[in-house]
């Protein structure tokens, strides 16, 4: 079996065979560019080594050395040689890059003998001891497991007395005592004597970085990025050139373009007189690329050339690693560059523009969930940060604001123009008024898609969730964090913190802050992905400032208005407390009389940021005593008002008695409406089908907004959806009523107007008998955060903090459902719902507008099932956007 290739036979294409790195080194040498020669042990190696108990495959190192004659005849050197040693570096390679997961090692060949042979045909001991020293620190430290800091140490220690700040001022004299410094240290520490047989210094070495590929931060690494365990890693074994030798010297990195904003220009940094790693080290301050063009000229030149040729071959910004020995230029790297967001669409967008690449490539080249970065503030990446606690990036975006344990009074401040951040536990539907008015949301309990993060991502404010390490007290108004030091340190209420909802960073005080960008390049990129895109794409909103949002970031509509947004309002939860306490028809009547106007008002001000495209309303969902308070906080108050009465006398007393009277009703009545299982419970249609009356507001509203509008000259869509419904006789019933507040509102006003009526399809009898509801529904829509909790029989708020974290680690789940859609199950279902109900109606209009409408693979998925539209949260709509465009193509 073939174990090893030289670079000249390998090719980009075999990156899963040689690796990232050895692919890249052989294309490299294979286009004529000058790449010290060498060889690729191949990734099946490193399998085989494995498979076989970690012994080397048969034939391996037989095949090394005869791949390393050929290196050695092109050179003309020999390794291991006492004359004219060849040197090599030995280097890993996976076929996704691995940052970290085992460092390289130089200079490899050197020991007490051949090291005098470099000196003597270089003429440079002080170059040949400097390869040695750094040969050992690198051998010890990689393969015999000896400490970096030891080393350091010594070095130091050599710098001081001799009285220089860097190690390539060392003298020779320094150079040959550290050296044997060094080798009684790895003596002492590790117990072996350092190799000076040169196949075996290979053999370690080769080993060791078989090895890494299972060690902990390489493993951790993988399942944080999803790489499979069993690709195993290639190493390169390449011949050393020396950046070290002297000031006409040096090594460097380089971008072809700027990674952070895309511009077209080389962007690095190389030092002179310089090997390996001393460049991102830090041990000197490196200079910038374009310096290269004054101090080596030539190699300038060759280097710009190159990196154009380079990019045109792989038509990609290239990162890449490169040395300089005496005056001639080496490419020892070169894979396609990571970049932010926003390098990512400006080097897209130009290379269309510079004819390198397709539209359609361009838009594949932009990961749709990176663009988040580019519609949120976020803090500036080069400010210092006190980060007091980390906790889950849940919606992203960045804010400040003084600390704040409580909705009201987030609301009060924010109403008063302050900038707050609402701490919670975990927030409930009641904390909706305080999450308007904050900046952004912190809890300490519920996972990415609990309550607090679905809302604030809908509304665009940056959260952070499930930060553990608060320990709130909502007495005290405080929360307490352990410190990197080992102590406790509190922070009130009033005091300023900042979060950062793209990395979960919770950081002391206020932060600098950019403003999202929104580049000429962004909206040519997005452009593009709509004329590619067949899936249509609208957002969720409750608020005509939302629609207005989601409308300038193209949505063509809004495929979910939750009405009970609108229930929550500070002002109006008396008066739905009201219509729920009621004890009659009429009692209920005349609170829905009053909530009628104010219902209007709110579809009024949607449907018209909307005017020219369909607006979905779907009418009331959530079981009903999410709007009163809870059982808890009615027995905190009514103890305290009995505690009261019995203190007091008088017209105060009788005051106090009414109340707690009150407040004992109200218990009542909550006792009354618990359910064990709200989420299966007395919610949805039910709820229109045992309060019509409720229902036939809420479409009175509709129409009366939509005939108001009409009168203006607005063109408006409006869309009627029926929540939860399992059977089609529900949404016949529920029809029925919608139609005749229609017709009653058309004969009232002698308007006419165009409505349609549809429903949600969210539980599997909905999905199976999609043929069935097809009748009563013009549109389906599905809501895939209940129809996922039906199909699995999860419920998602216990789930996520109960289970999924054992399930996930024992690889049970590959993915959170309610993240990334499940094709198997739910997606089974929502295909049947697809095809019968088509079948029955033909034009049946289909859409999706559970959280996974914003999620990349999932809108794939909705694409291949022929689904009309996604729909999901403004700010997500340009990446829906993106993504749809990838799916089509
Ligand atoms: P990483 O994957 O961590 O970047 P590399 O294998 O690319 O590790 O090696 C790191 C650095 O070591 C390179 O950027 C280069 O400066 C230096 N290096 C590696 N191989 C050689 C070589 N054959 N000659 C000179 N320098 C080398
Ligand atoms: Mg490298
Ligand atoms: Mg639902």
């Amino acid at each position: 079996k073939k174990w090893v290739y030289l670079f000249e036979e390998g090719k980009a294409e075999m990156k899963s065979l040689l690796g990232g790195k050895g692919a890249n080194l052989a294309e490299m040498t294979n286009i004529g560019l000058p790449v010290p020669p060498g060889l690729t042990i191949t990734t099946e190696a490193c399998n085989a080594y494995y498979d076989a108990g970690k012994n080397f495959p048969e034939g391996l190192m037989d095949q090394v050395k005869s791949a390393l004659a050929e290196v050695e005849a092109k050179l003309g050197k020999k390794f291991g040689d006492a004359e004219n040693p060849l040197l090599v570096s030995v280097r890993s390679g996976a076929v996704f890059s691995m940052p970290g997961m085992m460092d390289t090692i130089l200079n490899l060949g050197l020991n007490d003998v051949t090291v005098k042979g470099l000196a003597q045909a270089t003429q440079n001991d002080r170059f040949a001891l400097d390869c040695y020293r750094r040969f050992i620190q690198m051998y010890s430290d990689v393969v015999l497991g000896a400490s970096h800091a030891d080393f350091e140490h010594i070095l130091e220690e050599y710098r001081e007395r001799q009285g220089v700040r860097f190690d390539n001022e060392l003298s020779v004299e320094s150079l040959n005592a550290l050296i044997a410094d060094y080798k009684a240290m790895v003596r002492r520490t590790t117990g072996q004597t350092f190799p000076q047989d040169p196949m075996a210094q290979l053999e370690g070495a080769v080993r060791a970085v078989f090895s890494s590929w299972n060690n902990d931060r390489a493993r951790v690494y993988r399942q944080i990025n999803r790489i499979p365990d069993n690709l195993g890693t290639a190493v390169n074994v390449q011949a050393m050139v020396f950046g070290n030798m002297g000031n006409d010297c040096g090594t460097g990195v380089a971008f072809t373009r700027n990674p952070s904003t895309g511009e077209k220009a080389l962007y690095g940094e190389y030092l002179i007189n310089a090997q390996g790693e001393d460049v991102v080290a830090g041990i000197r301050t490196p200079l910038h690329i374009s310096r290269m063009q004054e101090e080596l000229p030539e190699c300038f030149e060759q280097f710009v050339e190159i990196c154009g040729i380079l990019e045109r071959h792989y038509r990609n910004m290239q990162d890449i690693e490169f040395t300089i020995e005496r005056g001639k230029l080496w490419m020892l790297q070169t894979r396609n560059g990571k970049r932010t967001a926003a390098a990512a669409v400006k080097i897209a967008v130009d290379m269309v523009q510079e004819g390198l690449i397709s539209k359609e490539e361009a838009i594949l080249r932009v990961e749709p969930e990176h663009l988040d970065q580019l519609l949120h503030r976020r803090i500036d990446p080069t400010a210092k940060l006190t980060v007091i606690a980390t906790g889950l990036p849940a919606s992203p975006g960045a804010a400040s604001g003084k600390v704040v344990f409580d909705a009201d009074e987030a609301e009060a401040l924010g109403k008063a123009g302050e900038k707050v951040i609402l701490v919670r536990m975990e927030t409930t539907p009641d904390d909706i008024h305080g999450i308007v008015q904050a900046q952004g949301i912190l809890t300490s309990r519920g996972g990415m898609t609990s309550h607090a993060a679905v809302v604030a991502r809908q509304m665009g404010k940056p959260c952070v969730c499930g930060c553990e390490a608060l320990r709130i007290d909502y007495n005290r108004g405080d929360f307490a964090v352990a410190t990197a030091s080992g102590g406790i340190k509190t922070y009130r209420k009033g005091d300023i913190i900042s979060i950062d909802g793209a990395t979960g960073r919770v950081i002391e005080g206020v932060v600098p802050m950019l403003e999202p960008e929104l580049t000429k390049e962004f909206r040519v990129l997005l452009d593009w992905a709509d004329e590619i895109r067949t899936l249509g794409v609208r957002a969720n909103a409750d608020k005509p400032e939302e629609a207005e949002m989601a409308r300038n970031f193209g949505a063509a509509g809004i495929g979910l208005t939750r009405t009970e947004h609108m229930f929550m309002a500070q002002d109006r939860l008396p008066i739905v407390q009201e219509m729920i306490l009621a004890q009659s028809l009429e009692e209920r009547e005349a609170a829905l009389a009053k909530l009628l106007p104010m219902q209007q008002g709110d579809f009024y001000g949607i449907l018209k940021a909307m005017a020219g495209f369909p607006v979905c309303i779907r009418l009331l969902d959530p079981p009903l005593h999410e709007f009163l308070p809870s059982l808890e906080d009615l027995l905190v108050d009514t103890t305290r008002l009995r505690c009261a009465i019995e203190t007091t006398d008088g017209d105060r007393k009788e005051a106090l008695l009414d109340e707690l009277n009150e407040k004992e009703q109200l218990m009542k009545k909550v006792r009354a409406l618990h359910e064990f299982n709200p989420m299966l419970g007395h919610r949805g249609c039910r709820l229109g089908i045992t309060y019509p009356e409720i229902y036939a507001m809420q479409a009175r509203a509709i129409f009366q907004a939509v005939v108001q509008l009409v009168d203006e000259g607005f063109d408006v869509e409006p869309e009627v959806e029926i929540p939860l419904v399992a059977e089609v006789k529900e949404l016949a019933y529920l029809r029925k009523v919608v139609e005749e507040t229609a017709a009653a509102v058309m004969t009232e006003t002698g308007t006419k107007f165009h409505y349609t009526v549809g429903t949600m399809i969210e539980v599997p009898r909905a999905a199976l008998t999609a043929d069935q509801i097809a009748k009563e529904a013009q549109f389906f829509s599905f809501g895939t955060n209940d129809l996922t909790q039906t199909t699995f029989g999860f419920s998602r708020d216990d789930a996520e903090s109960k289970f999924f974290g054992v399930y996930s680690e024992r690889k049970l789940l590959s993915d959170n459902p309610f993240i990334v859609l499940d094709r198997d199950g739910v997606g089974s279902l929502m295909k049947i719902a697809v095809e019968r109900g088509r079948a029955t109606r033909p034009d049946l209009l289909v859409g999706i507008c559970g959280e996974h409408g914003g999620e990349p693979s999932s809108i794939e998925f909705c694409h291949l099932i022929g689904l009309n539209f996604v729909s999901c949260s403004p700010y997500r709509v340009p990446i829906a956007r993106l993504a749809a465009a990838q799916a089509a193509i």
